[in-house]
């Protein structure tokens, strides 16, 4: 699908590790130190460089080197992604605003991936393992935030791991109605 920006939209099954795009977004936590997850699946793909990078990661406060909504951008090491974008999405039940925040971390992601110069980004399912978000409604969010601001990028992809997650984000591409 074409978005307003010219870029396009594209749904893919899959592991985002293996994606051969400019930059890949890994839904991290707010210590940047590594998880399960996705982000232990991008960490082991992308080698041990990729811990030293996200150490060297200023600290905001203490633990706390990417607040929620916000994304830093490392190298992708062993990966074929030149970059990583880290992004930390709300958890649903605690966060106090976890729709604001879930598509804060896609924006501050393609804004990311405009400032190295990245024209193709794939994103996972961001909250939506662990953090435990819905699957629609993160997939409507996921997919306006696209809509929204997808400008100087060329593709925007989505690697979603699982069935359900999939067909979640199918259908809020098909409410797009494009
Ligand atoms: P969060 O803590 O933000 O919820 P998770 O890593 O637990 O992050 O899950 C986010 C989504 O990423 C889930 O839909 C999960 O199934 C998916 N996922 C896990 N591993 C991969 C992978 N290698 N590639 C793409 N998606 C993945």
């Amino acid at each position: 699908m074409k978005l307003p920006s010219g870029a396009i939209l594209t749904l893919v099954r899959g592991d985002i590790t293996r994606q051969d795009v400019d930059a890949i977004v890994n839904a991290a936590n707010e210590t940047l130190l590594g998880g399960g997850g996705v982000d232990g699946a991008i960490h082991r793909a992308a080698g041990p460089g990729l811990l030293g990078a996200c150490k060297e990661i200023r600290e905001v406060r203490p633990d706390v080197r990417c607040p929620t909504g916000e994304a830093r951008v490392t190298t992708g090491f062993a990966l074929p992604a030149r970059f990583v974008i880290h992004t930390v999405g709300p958890i649903y039940r605690s966060h106090p605003q976890p729709a604001v925040a879930l598509r804060n971390a896609y924006l501050s992601s393609l804004q990311a991936a405009r400032q190295v110069g990245a024209s193709t980004i794939a994103f996972p399912a961001i909250s939506c393992g662990v953090y435990g978000y819905p699957l629609d409604e993160a997939a409507r969010i996921a997919v306006q935030a696209a809509w929204d601001d997808s400008d100087e990028l060329e593709e925007v992809r989505f690697v979603l791991f699982g069935e359900a997650t999939f067909q979640a984000w199918s259908a809020a591409v098909e409410q797009l109605g494009a």
